[in-house]
């Protein structure tokens, strides 16, 4: 069997250990899972209740347009609903724009450390990613602009960037796009975007209209509980959407998730309790990681990252055994590093517990 050089180089993505998994190899109940960065609330009870109400529908195709989800969208966010592409999760956006834009051995600038699934889709594209490092774990957009070649298509900037936490400021972004050309595709993943608490950060979608060409990634999977329901979404000049849309499948974002989504928009009293539980949690967090005597770094996300000066793989494996689920960074490159994302306080308290015993 012939198969691309590219594909057989491709490393795969490793998730985050599910809680069923875990008890199911450790003989555990009761396990706390900080290691993925979704809403420790739960969903939005009124997405469950919409849900509820759509599964009478499931045997019809859904509206492949999105089209009422997209009304509400583009009325919150101040753009147009031509500008908006839905996906099975955000993920598959940066897929689309990737098979839509991308043509083979052309380059795709990115930071590095970040989310792991841009180089990922790149190379089962035939596509080079040029890793740029960060600078005091901050997205360095300076030396991004300064790897920009005759070959370069497209430049992910993570903001917040997972697995830091750390953002870029306006002043900074802004200076960045002055110096990029105008067939270039800057992609700004605002996954994390909700929960940022720094007035400095830029917001993509400011961008859509301008003359160069930015695309703002947006997901249900975080802030609005619904991760595992896939949806996300990217906002785009409209002659973007257009050839995106005739590369994507028709049904690429199923009857629950349009519903869920549109429910979870309109419950406002559920997005800001998970806001101030992220908030409240980060913070416990902090204070007590203080207190251990660790080093951390802030962050602008619902999770973040501590040096437990050893190797942090054994460090995650001997949390599992205390049925505390957090995420070991060797694969970002941080060897003694742990991400672990702010959980119900109760989970915050178990976590600190299983970390003071384990070291
Ligand atoms: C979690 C996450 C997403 C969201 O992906 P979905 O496919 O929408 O679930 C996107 N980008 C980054 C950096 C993330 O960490």
């Amino acid at each position: 069997m012939e198969v691309p050089d590219y594909i057989l180089r491709l490393k795969p993505y490793v998730p985050g250990k599910t809680i069923e998994e875990l008890e199911r190899t450790y003989g555990l109940s009761n396990s706390v899972k900080l290691a993925s960065n979704e809403n420790p609330l739960g969903p939005s009870p009124k997405a469950i209740e919409a849900i509820r109400r759509a599964l009478k529908d499931i045997h019809r195709y859904p509206d492949g347009s999105c089209h009422r989800l997209k009304k509400r969208l583009a009325e919150m966010l101040g753009i147009q609903s031509k500008q908006i592409v839905f996906g099975n999760g955000s993920n598959e956006i940066i897929e689309l724009l990737v098979r839509t834009f991308l043509r083979k051995d052309d380059e795709v600038i990115m930071p590095a450390p970040s989310f792991l699934m841009y180089e990922i889709i790149i190379q089962a594209a035939g596509g080079r990613p040029v890793k740029v490092p960060l600078k005091n774990m901050v997205v360095d957009l300076k030396s991004m602009a300064e790897h920009i070649s005759v070959k370069t298509r497209m430049i992910f900037v993570n903001n917040p960037n997972n697995p830091t936490g750390t953002i870029v400021s306006s002043e900074a972004f802004e200076e960045f796009l002055d110096k990029i050309p105008r067939q270039i595709i800057v992609v700004v993943d605002e996954a994390y975007i909700e929960f940022v608490r720094d007035r400095t950060c830029p917001v993509g979608l400011r961008y859509v209209n301008s003359d160069k060409i930015v695309v703002t990634l947006r997901t249900f999977s975080k802030a609005y509980g619904l991760a595992g329901l896939r949806i996300g979404y990217g906002v785009m000049r409209e002659e973007l959407v257009d050839l995106i849309d005739r590369v994507r499948q028709p049904f690429n974002t199923n009857v629950l998730a349009q519903v869920g989504a549109l429910a979870a928009l309109d419950d406002d009293e559920f997005f800001k309790r998970t806001i101030r539980t992220v908030h409240g949690g980060l913070d416990f967090l902090y204070a007590e990681i203080d207190k251990m005597g660790l080093s951390y770094f802030p962050s602008q996300a619902n999770f973040f990252l501590i040096d437990v000066k050893q190797d942090a793989s054994v460090v995650f494996e001997n949390m599992l055994r205390k049925g505390v689920i957090v995420r070991p960074m060797s694969a970002y490159g941080y060897s003694t590093y742990i991400r672990v994302n702010a959980g119900l306080p109760e989970e915050n308290r178990r976590f600190i517990e299983a970390l003071k015993e384990v070291l």
